[in-house]
């Protein structure tokens, strides 16, 4: 599942080619992603406009035209971005297509059809941006993510430490690959509860979080099962992955080896000597 990284490669690939850019035409598969896709919508409001800019908040691309309606896309699962002249074949599961002004088209590809797509119009955008941004976590690279914060938003839960960072109201796009590896960089147990860790310990993790989504980033993500950049590029992070999918592989900081348990009911992948309870 695309995680913050993932997100974030895809909207440096579609910002390298979108704005300027005029949407020609929309066309829909037919299927509904998790929701139905708002076909009328778009037809009204992204389609003969121009592309302004292709902002992120959390794990929603925000293609934003230049008369201020706004495209608000969630890749789910298995969505992919990619974009490609007019007479390349499509393929199954190409759920959106837009054609452009200069002959090439962007697809939104989702085999399991998880993603989403939500339309704001220009006149009500504003007040549905900021009701949806109220909902999502802190950004883990912005300036709100700071260990005073955390600390606080920690000091009356007993949650362990990765159910935190992975809670999207709390902090925003961090899923179970990036907590798992996160957690083994700051030494920290996934079951340690919040409240129990220090201004220290979270000044570590706000720094250690920062670092590896920036490397996640500029290794164009992880690619394990399928995810593709806009470029069509498979990301190359999971060769850098330390504990992520490494049962019982050697751990690269001690001589013990990488153990596997559940954490709110996801895969957990830590070192129980460099991360003890
Ligand atoms: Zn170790």
């Amino acid at each position: 599942m695309p995680e913050l990284p993932e997100v974030e490669v895809t909207r440096r690939g579609l910002l390298a080619r979108l704005p300027g850019r005029t949407v020609a035409g929309i066309s829909c598969s037919g299927h509904a992603l998790r929701r139905i896709i708002p076909q009328r919508l778009l037809a009204a409001h992204i389609a003969g406009q121009e592309i302004a800019t292709i902002d992120r908040r959390a794990k929603y691309l925000l293609i934003r035209m230049v008369s201020g309606a706004v495209m608000v896309v969630h890749l789910g699962m298995t969505g992919k971005f990619s974009i490609l002249e007019q007479q390349a074949p499509t393929h199954r599961h190409d759920h959106l297509i837009m054609r452009l002004d200069d002959g090439f088209e962007v697809r939104l590809n989702d085999s399991r059809r998880f993603g989403s797509i939500e339309v704001w119009p220009a006149e009500t955008a504003p007040e549905e941006e900021a009701r949806f941004s109220r909902e999502e976590g802190i950004e883990p690279l912005g300036g709100e993510f700071t260990p005073d914060n955390l600390f606080r938003v920690a000091s009356n839960r007993r949650i362990p430490v990765k159910v935190l960072l992975m809670h999207s109201k709390i902090i925003a796009g961090i899923g179970n690959i990036y907590a798992n590896e996160i957690l083994f960089a700051a030494g920290l147990h996934p079951l340690r509860p919040v409240n129990q860790l220090t201004i220290e310990q979270w000044r570590t993790v706000v720094q250690l979080t920062r670092r590896i989504l920036q490397q996640a980033i500029e290794a164009g993500g992880s690619t394990i099962a399928d995810f593709l950049g806009a470029e069509g590029h498979p990301g190359y992070f999971q060769l850098q992955f330390q504990v992520y999918g490494r049962k019982g592989l050697a751990c690269s900081r001690c001589a013990g080896t990488i153990s596997k348990t559940v954490v709110g009911g996801r895969a957990t992948y830590y070192c129980a000597c460099c991360q003890s309870l």
